[in-house]
Formats: structure tokens, C-alpha cells, sequence
């Protein structure tokens, strides 16, 4: 995939960008696809935002 390297988006708590590498679980609503990712700045684990 060309996007593989492109960030899940940023961490609402610090706003670093997070990247595939530490996404932990995808799933699928009804909505779409959400995204937990554990934050490589402040470790918490957070639904990256766009
Ligand atoms: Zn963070």
C-alpha cells in the first residue's frame, strides 16, 4: 500500500503524529473504521485524530 508509512493521524491528548507502527486495533462500525493506537509521546492509548 503507498500509504503504509502516512501517520493514523495525530494524538488528541499531545498532537504528536502517530504512525501505523503503533496502531493496535482496527475495527468497523457503523460508521466507518475506528482506530485505537497507543501515542509514542505520551504512551497513552487514544483514537488518533484527523
Ligand atoms: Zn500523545
Amino acid at each position: 500500500m503507498a500509504t503504509e508509512s502516512a501517520p493514523l493521524g495525530m494524538c488528541p491528548n499531545c498532537g504528536s503524529d502517530i504512525t501505523r507502527g503503533y496502531l493496535l486495533i482496527e475495527y468497523d462500525t457503523e460508521e466507518g473504521s475506528e482506530r485505537f493506537a497507543e501515542c509514542p509521546d505520551c504512551r497513552e492509548i487514544v483514537h488518533p485524530v484527523h
